[in-house]
């Protein structure tokens, strides 16, 4: 498949592009690998330089980066401008902290010096999905190149126009050509490349299926990599949550992106004596979004990214049903062009329904009711997914208390602001492994050395 650009609002095709030549292919990587011998030893504060320049970059054209978005994969234009922000933050982030996170560190051996010091590994292959089309660039740009790697980087096949805008803004802001290279390459191109000794490590976010064969392929190379893979996000209501502040997270929280991030709520799991009044405010309010062009800020249900994904998520809905789950809203395409999906309420799901294990990327709400807080514990663990979750209370200790008990890289209390430049982020189980952002997120990728001084006799 080549690499298309389908306005998901309207089932248009904008822009297509061939896969490279493998002799493109070759020069691309050869030109990465001898951009790192030069890169390497360039200061914290030149990468910073432009780093930094490509932060302005983007808060310069929000606009233009942000319709990019919302063509290639229907993202409502006013969260597509918020993203572009977000990814420029990021960028600034780095380029602010790199040099004191990679910082040498000492150590206190009993005889002599001992210092750990932080060097790059090489070039990186970074393999990225489509639901966030920049952010997820900003979140290995901004780290690896600070920390003196080059990227070479495979986005997703359905947001072209994203992923040449961003390689093209890192070489505004000035990068040397090979310090940031977006491949259009094929999953076949992709194992070639992870093959070929030239790439020292592997990052990737994306699907669980993505994750077990990229992962595979750089195990059987012995190289690092980072895996940001799949959720289904618990969203715990407690007996004395505020519904009032609730129920508009619980939408947001599912709506955002139109369903389609990793770390969505996507199970809410509501104590039995507050479950009928958070269901009945949760199913109004799902029902009053307006479905539109993600191009009209007046919109607040946008597409799907794909057609693919549309009838991806209609056949999961569909064999829930027919696993005994009952259908308390929605459950169809909207009947309009592009590929718009109703918002969604499913319940009744048993353990054996593949709609209790699955994830569901898109406006589809799991619903569970439990009998009292250690049921919902027991329930939001139930999930071969670990990446984030959250709980509603208006005791924040008993909070605290309950996120502590879920077995998951993140857990939000009253609220699920998920992200920020300073805050680790990534999962257990099949969520993946490693983590993106904050000071945890440079330190994946670059070699922690021993060096240990001081005249020691030799042992006799
Ligand atoms: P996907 O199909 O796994 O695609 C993600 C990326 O991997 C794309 O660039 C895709 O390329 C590539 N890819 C997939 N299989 C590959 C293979 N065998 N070899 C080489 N490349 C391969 O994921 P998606 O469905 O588009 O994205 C949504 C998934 O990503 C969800 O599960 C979501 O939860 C997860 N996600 C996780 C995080 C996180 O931080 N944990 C963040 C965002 C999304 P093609 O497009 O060319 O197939």
């Amino acid at each position: 498949m080549t690499y298309q650009s389908v306005n998901p609002n309207t089932g248009k095709l904008l822009k297509s592009y061939e896969h490279l030549s493998a002799a493109q292919l070759e020069k691309a990587l050869a030109t990465a690998d001898a951009c790192f011998r030069t890169w390497r030893h360039t200061t914290y504060a030149e990468r910073a330089k432009i780093i930094d320049k490509a932060a302005a970059l983007l808060h310069a054209h929000v606009d233009d980066f942000a319709k990019l978005a919302t063509l290639d994969m229907g993202k409502r234009i006013d969260e597509a401008r918020g993203e572009v922000k977000f990814s420029a933050d990021i960028l600034a982030y780095y380029a602010k902290h790199a040099e004191a996170f990679l910082a040498p560190t000492k150590l206190h051996p009993q005889h002599g010096q001992a210092h750990m010091e932080s060097s790059p590994f090489g070039v990186l292959f970074c393999v990225e999905p489509w639901n966030f089309p920049y952010y997820q660039l900003a979140r290995i740009a901004g780290p690896h190149l600070m920390a003196g790697n080059t990227v070479v980087v495979k986005h997703a096949g359905c947001v072209p126009q994203c992923a040449i805008a961003f390689e093209k803004l890192l070489r505004d802001a000035g990068a040397p050509a090979g310090a940031y290279t977006n491949l259009l390459i094929s999953h076949e191109q992709a194992e070639q490349l992870i093959d070929d000794p030239r790439i020292k490590g592997v990052a990737l976010t994306g699907s669980v299926a993505a994750g077990r064969s990229i992962a595979a392929r750089a195990g059987t190379n012995l190289k690092k990599t980072s895996m940001e893979l799949g959720g289904s996000d618990a969203f715990i209501v407690l007996d004395d949550a505020d519904l009032d502040k609730v129920v508009p997270w619980a939408v947001w929280g599912r709506m955002y992106n139109g369903g389609q991030t990793c770390c969505a709520a996507k199970r809410f799991i509501v104590l039995e004596s507050i479950a009928d009044a958070f269901l009945a405010r949760f199913k109004t309010a799902l029902q009053a979004l307006k479905p539109g062009d993600p191009m009209d800020e007046k919109t607040t249900h946008g597409p799907l990214s794909t057609e693919a994904a549309l009838l991806q998520l209609l056949a999961q809905v569909d064999a829930a049903v027919k696993g005994g789950a009952t259908l308390l809203l929605g459950g169809k395409r909207i009947d309009r062009p592009g590929s718009f999906m109703q918002t969604t309420i499913l319940a009744d799901i048993a353990p054996g329904n593949p709609a209790f294990r699955d994830e569901f990327f898109g406006p589809v709400v799991s619903f569970y009711r439990v009998k009292d807080e250690a049921a919902a514990i027991a329930l939001a663990n139930d999930s071969d997914f670990g990446l984030g979750g959250s709980v509603w209370t208006k005791d924040e200790a008993r909070g605290k208390r309950v996120a502590s008990q879920v077995d998951t890289g993140m857990m939000f209390v009253n609220n699920i602001d998920w992200s920020d430049a300073e805050l680790p982020f990534g999962g257990i189980k099949n969520s993946g492994y490693g983590r993106e952002l904050g000071n945890m997120g440079i330190q994946e990728f670059v070699n922690k050395k021993l060096v240990r001084t001081g005249h020691i006799a030799a042992p006799v």
